[in-house]
């Protein structure tokens, strides 16, 4: 079966323990104004030119997940030696489940572990095609405002409910909060999402700092970044923001 991907990452960070191997897909039905990564938001193949360097990168590859098993298990024994292993991420990959549940079982079969980036957003069914093939799921949780989720796209009762049948069903998932300045940063949606969690019984979260790493595709891809100007959050308020989460949970933060 193909699998419409955008790049293979080797050794990346911030994917899960240990050494990883990123496999980034096309396609999300999101649209994050602070996405860092707009090359992946449609299916289609888009050319990223960097004004700069006069560099043209093509991006959008639809391949057969038999073709790209060899280049993610190049770093196997870095896997083995770090509990690494190969993190699939977007885009939204949940939208591509059944390649995905066909590439996991393969990795599986090599004795690597998978983990599942997901802002899980897809009816539950696609998740049962993954759960039992991967090691778990980083899923994020963006707020716990309805109309804020709307806003971007998403649904803050399917998130709800797939965390929740996720939990249900014994999947091992680490919640992950993207701290995004005037979005759920401010009191009011810190406690909130503090609540929503807690009710779920909800222990560990990882908090992902806002930062501008990907402005220069958005520049490269001629679309308009709606944060270009915000600056990434204080350490002050960053040392805050962590302090409100430790209320209720244990806190890993990225960076
Ligand atoms: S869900 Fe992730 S990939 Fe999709 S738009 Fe939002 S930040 Fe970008």
């Amino acid at each position: 079966m193909k699998i419409n991907i955008s790049n293979i990452q080797h050794f990346s960070v911030g994917d899960g323990e240990g050494i990883r191997t990123t496999l980034f897909v096309k396609g999300c039905n999101l649209h994050c104004p602070w996405c860092h990564n707009p090359e992946n938001l449609s299916y289609a193949p888009v050319q990223l030119h960097y004004k700069n360097t006069g560099k043209t990168q093509s991006c959008g590859r639809c391949v057969e997940t038999a073709e790209i098993l060899p280049q993610l298990l190049e770093d196997r024994d870095f896997f083995e030696e770090s509990g690494g292993g190969v993190t699939f991420s977007g885009g939204e990959i949940m939208l591509q489940a059944e390649a995905a549940a066909e590439l996991a079982a393969l990795l599986k079969q090599e004795g690597v572990c998978v983990l599942i980036d997901t802002a899980g957003c897809v009816s539950y069914q696609e998740f049962e095609k993954l759960n039992g093939l991967v090691g778990g799921y980083l899923f994020d949780v963006k707020t716990a405002d309805a109309e804020k989720y709307r806003q971007i796209g998403g649904k803050l009762e399917l998130v709800a409910e797939n965390l929740q049948r996720l939990l249900a069903d014994k999947q091992n998932v680490t919640v992950r909060i993207p701290l995004i300045p005037e979005f759920n940063t401010d009191t009011d949606s810190i406690a909130g999402i503090c609540s929503m969690l807690s009710a779920m019984g909800i222990k560990k979260v990882e908090l992902l700092p806002f930062h501008r790493l990907g402005s220069g595709k958005y520049e490269a891809l001629d679309m308009v970044y709606a944060y270009k100007d915000c600056k990434p959050l204080s350490k002050e308020s960053l040392a805050e923001i962590r302090a409100m989460y430790e209320t209720c949970f244990e806190v890993k933060m990225e960076g």
